[in-house]
């Protein structure tokens, strides 16, 4: 009936298959520390990327007065961007474990008493 299926994300928590318009509401409804979280990330990505266009100013302002900046602002882009990553998966874990806990031990449990 469907030839055409749609790709699907798979909830990078639950390991549930949602389709790509029920992702948002996926993590929001079934997941919203991770929507929070993913706010949160929004929030910081959008703070180093503000610092990092005002380092790229300040750099073109005073490139002749300190050409170290330079170095400093790329490695400071990439340092943010590894520490944003390491964040964003240590939380990944720690909510699909919380998950884990959750909603696989009571289901271990159900399968025992039958
Ligand atoms: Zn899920």
């Amino acid at each position: 009936m469907f030839p055409l299926r749609l790709p699907r994300h798979k909830c990078r928590i639950c390991g549930v298959e949602v389709e790509y318009s029920q992702v948002k509401v996926h993590y929001q409804t079934t997941h919203p520390e991770y929507g929070k979280w993913g706010r949160q990330l929004h929030t910081l990505m959008w703070l180093v990327l503000g610092s990092g266009v005002a380092l790229v100013i300040v750099d073109l302002l005073y490139r002749s007065l300190n050409p170290i900046l330079q170095y400093i602002i790329p490695a400071y882009l990439l340092g943010a961007c590894f520490l944003l990553i390491g964040l964003h998966v240590r939380k990944l874990i720690a909510f699909r474990d919380a998950w884990k806990k959750a909603h696989l031990l009571p289901n271990e449990k159900r399968t025992e008493e039958s």
